[in-house]
């Protein structure tokens, strides 16, 4: 068991009031930012060393009084912290420079900008007192918050900071928080997964994963936005206005995609101690024109990645089969392969032992089964990366 840093960032339901505490917050955050950085630079110039992260702060306790009270309407925190941030930056921007000097770097080196509005509201960092509620958070001087999804941030960890940002008008808490790291493999069942183009995903246990639906529908309207913008005239408002509700939709389907992916990765690695997954060379698949669509909207690549890291977390152990191990097309009772089926055919039918059976739950016993066939396979140990094998085919 160690001690990980972890943090969950999910999207706040603000009122207005909330709203206007928030964009003053990250107001104070930015020009406490900017004002410290021209503090700097006025020293730099001058024969003096460059002011702290706590000269600054005195500094400008001392300045709210006659030059900022607006200040005082805001968590000492944001100020604050904003100057910490400034303070990162240069040591960040330092430590570059000196690789540049030594020719260890390539690009830039990155000198501290001010802070600007073009790129959003921007955010601000809070510490103090912190307190999560399954639908809430309470944050020093803006109150209780309320949270869009229900149980996502941990109510019982050690919270270490609050960061609240804006992005395209929605507004998001990121809590930094301390946790112990699980490595103890959780109990639960061995499980295969496959994969589906029709389900999103079916495992053994007999319990599908069904694509949302809501997928389907948006990527209909997709493309007839696609069309809207492709009709309008080059440099137009119209267009202009087009273009922004397609990158909307987009955002929105990208979105939902990552939710449903992030559920299913969640409870698979909670709830099970070792699952199963097949190798689907996705590259290669999205080659093939119908399937392309549909598996690119499913994110199999998404999928691994994320069972994996988190897997890790809860003790799971992923095992990724090797993609020429016949899954689909071997029966789970017998073995017998029926080299035949194709990609239309739903239903899988032993000639051999009578099983008949949907085709991906055949695929997904196998998959479960290859967990068996492996000597050390229940041995869950909490790296992910140690976690996946391939197998030689059976
Ligand atoms: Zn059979």
């Amino acid at each position: 068991m160690g001690i990980i840093q972890r943090a969950y960032k999910t999207e706040l339901d603000l009122n207005d009031r909330q709203i206007t505490a928030c964009k003053k917050h990250a107001g104070a955050a930015r020009w406490a930012y900017n004002w410290g950085l021209a503090r700097k630079e006025e020293a730099y110039r001058r024969p003096s060393t460059s002011p702290s992260a706590i000269d600054l702060h005195r500094e400008l306790n001392a300045l709210k009084q006659s030059d900022v009270p607006w200040m005082y309407e805001v968590s000492k925190c944001a100020p604050q912290e904003a100057l910490r941030n400034l303070d990162s930056a240069f040591a960040q921007f330092f430590r570059r420079a000196e690789l540049k000097q030594q020719g260890k770097l390539r690009g830039k080196v990155g000198y501290p900008q001010p802070k600007t509005r073009k790129h959003g509201l921007g955010s601000f960092r809070l510490t103090g007192t912190i307190v999560v509620f399954p639908e809430a958070i309470q944050l020093p001087r803006l109150g209780r918050l309320r949270l869009k999804e229900r149980g996502y941030l941990p109510t019982s960890a050690r919270i270490l900071s609050a960061t609240v940002s804006e992005q395209a008008g929605h507004w998001y808490v990121s809590v930094l928080v301390e946790q112990e790291h699980l490595i103890s493999p959780n109990s639960g069942p061995t499980v295969g997964v496959d994969l589906g183009v029709k389900t999103l995903a079916t495992l053994s246990d007999g319990t599908t994963e069904p694509n949302p639906r809501h997928l389907k529908s948006c990527l209909r309207k997709i493309k007839r936005f696609q069309q809207a913008v492709s009709r309008k005239q080059k440099g137009s408002g119209n267009r202009r206005k087009a273009v922004r509700r397609l990158a909307n939709l987009h955002r929105k389907v990208a979105n939902q995609r990552a939710n449903t992916l992030h559920q299913l990765t969640s409870r698979l690695a909670k709830t099970k101690s070792v699952v199963v997954i097949e190798d689907l060379h996705v590259a290669g698949m999205l080659k093939n024109h119908h399937l392309a669509q549909a598996i690119g909207d499913v994110g199999f690549g998404a999928f691994r990645r994320q069972l994996t890291y988190k897997a890790a977390w809860y003790g799971c152990q992923v095992i990724v089969a090797s993609r020429w191990e016949p899954s689909s097309k071997t029966c789970s009772g017998c073995r017998w392969v029926d080299e035949d089926l194709s990609l239309a055919d739903r239903v899988f039918r032993c000639e051999q032992c009578g099983q008949v059976l949907d085709r991906d739950l055949n695929a997904a016993l196998n998959l479960e089964k290859l967990a068996g066939s492996s000597s050390d396979s229940h041995n869950a140990c909490g790296e992910g990366s140690a976690g996946q094998r391939s197998h030689e085919r059976w």
